[in-house]
């Protein structure tokens, strides 16, 4: 039975010491822990003592280890990729405060050890069960699994989870298939569930949502920021100079209205290449960032980082996000920085999230070579008031929430059972088989589940059965009626009778490995199957197909859960 845990004295052991970057880590830790803690209690109350197993699970922060060149920890006095950092120190937390028994390794010393891995060989396969149920890691982390499990990794890969800032989707994720069709990367090529990939945003379906939190406010201090906020003052989103070159126009018409602070490291001989009028503080602790964040009125960005947690500490502190709109959107296939990541996402502004779940008032997304349009938007920001605002899902009670669903639900180990049941008549329109009830209605389609056999997660009777326009992938015909793609559901639609449930008369069916199937062809009325259950991908779209789609519905706030999900 796993018990809520709010005491961190032994977590905070665990991370250990020597680095700036766990030093970084565990001050996070430490001062979100109240914080924690009081949504630990608010989630045990809305679980009603529900039984909760406790799981043995081992994080293994691959991109921090020595092995691995750590680049980072000498970063973080300096601005490197923090967003990272906090995104750990976020998921330890998390876990720990579930009160599952984990195990943490920061080196493949320590990973040896908690496999039981001998010291000091190669390619080493584990002797017995693998001491975990659960394991936790990134794409560095997992390269160093194979060397050193050997072929055992294999035998053990369902119990992975791999923390991936951006995502992999399912067409890169395919080994085979990627390299057939152009989809191989550095990174992807490991043949996991997609859903093993676990995303710092909500980016695609395919993957699952981890996310991280950002503080949240008490009653007493929204109150007081709301008094103080200071209408003329902006912060820019940008710990490095380079973030900042080339945008001399922008600052400029910014200046002209606000007074404009930076957070810009620097070394104290050399200050950086900012303009003078900015009142640029250096790289401060979180804790200091979060008190400018909240006298200001503006935080903006400039384009780079992309998708990075800032943004919504800004608005969760009352800031109004402006940033710009990327026409055309980003994307590995025209940008360098996403060029060579496993996902063909296009990414339509530097923080795609901030402008598609939370939107105005908090968030506005323009064109920034549009001066006039630019000038204009300043004046409207300084002119209305926003409220503080943290979506549900970034608070640490949907985090907790969302967590403890995916450790208790997500199963990638057993086998699926077979779908249709193998003894059904497959005449699903006419008389549906026992145990699934088929509901119609225009253009949705319903399966109920009949006290049938069939564990899901979602259930099954989240499932609502789309078609995709042609050249829509289901991201967006989902998205386009109010619901979520859910690949957990593929295997449900991926039947003939999906088809003319559909009202698509085929007049030939096959089956074949294509990320885009099920899938239509208007052209030739032909209907294919999906062959390959990992290449089951919401994203991905054709102008020869219209795609089926599993969508569900999602909570408000959290939008990894469906109403019937927890
Ligand atoms: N941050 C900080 N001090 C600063 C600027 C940023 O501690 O002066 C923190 C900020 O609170 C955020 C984290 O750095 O949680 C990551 O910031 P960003 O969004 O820039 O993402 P990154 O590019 O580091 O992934």
């Amino acid at each position: 039975q796993a018990v809520f845990q709010s005491d961190i004295g032994t977590l905070l052991d665990q991370v250990g010491t020597g680095k700036e970057s766990l030093s970084f880590m565990k001050r996070r830790i430490r001062r979100l822990a109240a914080q924690w803690a009081s949504a630990a209690r608010r989630l045990d109350d809305k679980l009603r003592n529900q039984w909760r197993e406790q799981k043995r699970i081992l994080v293994h922060v691959g991109f921090l280890t020595e092995e691995s060149g750590d680049v980072f920890s000498p970063k973080v006095l300096k601005g490197g990729p923090l967003g990272e950092m906090v995104q750990w120190a976020d998921i330890l937390t998390v876990l720990h405060v579930l009160g599952h028994n984990l195990k943490i390794s920061f080196s493949l010393k320590e990973l040896h050890g908690f496999l039981g891995v001998p010291p000091g060989r190669g390619s080493c396969p584990l002797s017995g069960p693998l001491p975990f149920d659960l394991i936790y890691t990134d794409y560095h982390g997992l390269q160093q699994m194979k060397q050193h499990m050997g072929l055992s990794l294999r035998k053990h890969k369902c119990h992975i989870r791999v923390i991936d800032t951006f995502g992999t989707e399912p067409a890169y994720n395919h080994e085979e298939y990627a390299t057939l069709h152009g989809y191989r990367t550095n990174w992807g090529y490991w043949n996991l569930h997609s859903q093993q990939y676990m995303t710092m945003f909500p980016h695609t379906p395919d993957n699952s949502f981890m996310g991280f939190v950002a503080e949240e406010l008490n009653e007493t201090e929204r109150l007081h920021i709301q008094r103080n906020k200071v209408h003329n003052m902006a912060v820019v989103y940008g710990k490095d100079a380079s973030m900042w070159k080339g945008k001399e126009n922008f600052l400029a018409i910014l200046n002209r209205y606000m007074e404009i602070h930076g957070t810009v490291y620097y070394e104290a001989q050399r200050p950086p290449e900012v303009p003078a009028f900015v009142k640029n503080h250096g790289l401060l602790p979180q804790q200091e960032l979060q008190q400018l964040l909240r006298k200001a009125k503006l935080f903006i960005g400039f384009g780079f980082p992309y998708e990075g947690p800032a943004p919504l500490e800004a608005i969760a502190n009352g800031c109004i996000f402006l940033q710009p709109k990327f026409n055309p959107p980003h994307s590995s296939l025209n940008h360098n920085f996403f060029r060579g990541k496993p996902t063909s996402r296009k990414v339509s502004s530097q923080h795609p999230y901030a402008e598609q779940y939370i939107g105005r008032p908090h968030v506005i997304t323009i064109d920034f070579n549009n001066s006039e349009e630019f000038d204009a938007t300043i004046r409207e920001i300084m002119s209305i008031n926003v409220e503080p605002f943290l979506p549900y899902e970034y608070t640490c009670e949907g985090m907790l929430e969302r967590v403890h669903a995916y450790i208790h639900n997500q199963d990638f180990c057993s086998p699926e059972a077979p779908f249709p049941p193998i003894n059904s008549s497959r005449t699903w329109l006419g008389s549906p088989p026992s145990p699934f009830i088929l509901q119609s209605n225009s253009s949705f389609l319903t399966w109920a589940s009949n006290g049938s056999s069939f564990t899901s997660w979602p259930p099954l009777s989240a499932l609502r059965l789309l078609a995709s326009l042609e050249g829509q992938s289901c991201v967006k015909a989902c998205q386009s009626a109010g619901l979520i793609c859910e690949p957990a559901l593929y295997r449900f639609i991926n039947i003939k009778e999906a088809f003319s449930a559909l009202d698509f008369q085929c007049y030939g069916l096959e089956s074949e490995m294509n990320h885009l199937f099920p899938a239509f062809s208007p052209e030739h009325a032909e209907c294919s199957l999906q062959q390959e259950p990992l290449l089951f991908s919401c994203a991905g779209s054709s102008a020869k197909y219209q795609r089926l789609c599993p969508c569900r519905d999602y909570r408000v706030g959290q939008v990894a859960l469906c109403s019937d999900c927890l």
